[in-house]
């Protein structure tokens, strides 16, 4: 984070503006409307900041706009100066104003205009009535703090009511209507009902290939249950506050055993707890979802299944590889490259119409190539080797099956990483290259 973003209070205090003109009285402007007293000056001296809460250096003298900067720092008192950020404390943001709820965007000093744009869009999906939601909220606090006094219990109660009847209602400003509604919804309200497991799909770790679904409901969650790092970006999108326990790393290296896992969830949702399990691509792809659904439904809790890009989909677009193709694969196969008891069982796959894609197979690659060949399949087949697939880190191996299987040991960083074999792999934007030399990306 660059700068850390803050809400000043300036109701009934002094800020300074340094310089005249338009741009110095568009700050002023905003200054007052946050209920600030504005002290006006064209030449700086030391004692105008005196009882300041900020300072803003507008069209002034660039010696006189140094020395409010320098003094300012010197006392602690934020200040801006226009389009000069190397002396600025404090940027202002672009501002979306639906009080008592504000909106600040800032993009550093970067790009104003992006920011600009960003206020725009929010602007358009901000309701104009959203501060009157607010506003009934903060009437109702004390009823719904000594009515629910379980802070998880309230949040849920929170969550629809403010997205329900009652907000529509004083979005449109019918504020005793919306207070009656929002009383009678808690006055049926359940204080502890029973808990709920979320199994989401996180996608292959990019923030923006997440399902808005899974978006919102790392949004709502008392509790976030992850596995392995290398879903931060995901991790960074959900609420704050939400409690976050992470139970394994990805492959052998497991934090928490499975049963362990499922009595963890079980136990968290009889608490009554929102509970999001949070999985690496799809949940019921190669991620134990279907395991930790039956052990919630034998314990008589609900489960919802939430899906996400699995690393085969995610890989293949990322690289531009066709999964299918008319002229080269009508089908696909999701296969894991080793089996639970251990060793590499590739038997029946070496058919030359399909794409297979293989999980967890970097570690096993010549005795996968070895099956594969043994059962029929050319080594001269196009095959892919992709390490963090869909994310911004994401890395390209392409080749025959025979050249990906010698370099990939020596190609790979760590990261998780997905081997793709088959003649559609060998078409597609960047295709053409597998049948001649491997071309690393
Ligand atoms: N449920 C996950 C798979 C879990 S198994 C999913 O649907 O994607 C873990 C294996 O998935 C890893 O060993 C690797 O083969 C693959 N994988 C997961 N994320 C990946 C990524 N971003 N890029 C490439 N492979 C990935």
């Amino acid at each position: 984070m660059l700068h850390f973003p803050v809400f000043l209070d300036l109701q009934g205090r002094v800020a300074l503006v340094l310089g005249t003109g338009e741009v110095a009285e568009r700050k002023a402007d905003l200054l007052r409307q946050a209920g600030a007293t504005i002290r006006f000056a064209e030449r700086f001296a030391p004692e105008l900041l005196e009882g300041c809460a900020i300072a803003i250096g507008a069209d002034a003298e660039p010696a006189e706009l140094h020395a409010l900067a320098a003094a300012c720092r010197a006392r602690g008192i934020p200040v801006n100066v226009v389009d000069r950020p190397a002396l600025c404390t404090a940027l202002m943001p672009s501002i979306i104003d639906r009080a008592p709820v504000t909106v600040a965007v800032s993009t550093g000093g970067a790009a104003p205009v992006l920011a600009r744009q960003l206020r725009q869009r929010i602007e358009a999906v901000l309701p104009a009535g959203l501060g009157r939601v607010a506003a009934m909220a903060e009437r109702c606090k004390a009823a719904v703090r000594q009515r629910l006094p379980d802070l998880a219990a309230r949040r849920r109660f929170l969550d629809a009511a403010l997205s329900g009847p009652a907000a529509d209602l004083a979005m449109a400003g019918r504020e005793a209507e919306a207070d009656a509604a929002l009383a009678a919804a808690l006055a049926g309200a359940d204080a502890a009902p029973p808990g709920v497991v979320h199994l989401v799909g996180a996608g292959p770790g990019a923030g923006d290939l997440l399902t808005l679904r899974a978006l919102r409901l790392l949004g709502e969650a008392d509790v976030i249950v992850h596995d392995r790092l290398g879903t931060e970006e995901v991790l960074e999108l959900a609420r704050r506050d939400a409690e976050r326990i992470l139970v394994g790393k990805s492959g052998a290296d497991h934090c928490l055993r499975q049963e362990e896992i499922n009595a963890l969830l079980v136990r968290l949702a009889r608490e009554g707890k929102r509970v999001v399990r949070l999985k690496g691509g799809d949940p019921l792809i190669f991620g134990r979802g279907g395991e930790e659904a039956e052990a919630l439904a034998a314990a008589g809790i609900a489960c919802e299944i939430v899906p996400g890009v699995t690393a085969a989909l995610a890989c293949a677009a990322g690289a531009g590889i066709p999964l299918t193709h008319r002229e080269a694969a009508r089908a696909v196969t999701f296969v894991t490259g080793h089996r639970r008891e251990g060793g590499v069982d590739v038997a029946g796959l070496a058919r030359p119409d399909q794409t297979l894609a293989i999980y967890m197979g970097i570690a096993m690659l010549p005795a996968i190539r070895d099956g594969l060949v043994a059962d029929g399949l050319d080594p001269a087949t196009p095959a892919a080797v992709i390490e963090r697939g869909g994310t911004g880190r994401q890395r390209v191996l392409r080749g025959t099956l025979q050249e990906v299987t010698e370099q990939a040991p020596g190609w790979v960083e760590g990261g998780p990483a997905l081997l793709l074999v088959g003649a559609a792999v060998g078409r597609g934007p960047a295709g053409g290259s597998a049948a001649g030399a491997p071309l690393a990306a």
